[in-house]
């Protein structure tokens, strides 16, 4: 009898044990989650610091020239028409059908996702 008692105290013990166990986890899970959280948080603060707002629809994008090339087909040759942004479009060819910027249009044709509608 009294081995049975202490056998559901040793019993009762070990469970304690799992579930001081189990919070050690989900406290460690916590802690990577939160960690990981934060990470996300610090490329997104990084990622919108480079980002430029769009003259257009104020929407901020990594690259505005793809953007509005792509996104505002209409506005392209008046935003073109400025110095800054044709230094950065030098030695690229603008595809007029989807908008993307080559470095030549050869072959381009096939791939081109406006061709291929
Ligand atoms: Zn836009
Ligand atoms: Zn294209």
């Amino acid at each position: 009898m009294e081995d049975l008692m202490t056998g559901r105290y040793a019993f009762g013990a070990n469970q304690l044990h799992i579930m001081r166990a189990l919070d050690e986890i989900i406290d460690m899970l916590k802690n990577d989650y939160g960690m990981k959280v934060d990470e996300t948080k610090e490329r997104l603060k990084a990622d919108s610091s480079q980002k430029s707002e769009c003259p257009f629809c104020a929407k901020k994008v990594v690259d505005v020239d793809m953007h509005v090339s792509q996104s505002h087909p209409k506005e392209w040759k008046r935003y073109a028409d400025n110095d800054k942004v044709m230094n950065r479009l030098q030695g690229k060819v603008r595809c007029s059908g989807c908008g993307s910027f080559l470095k030549s249009t050869k072959g381009h044709d096939e791939k081109c996702p406006e061709t291929l509608l």
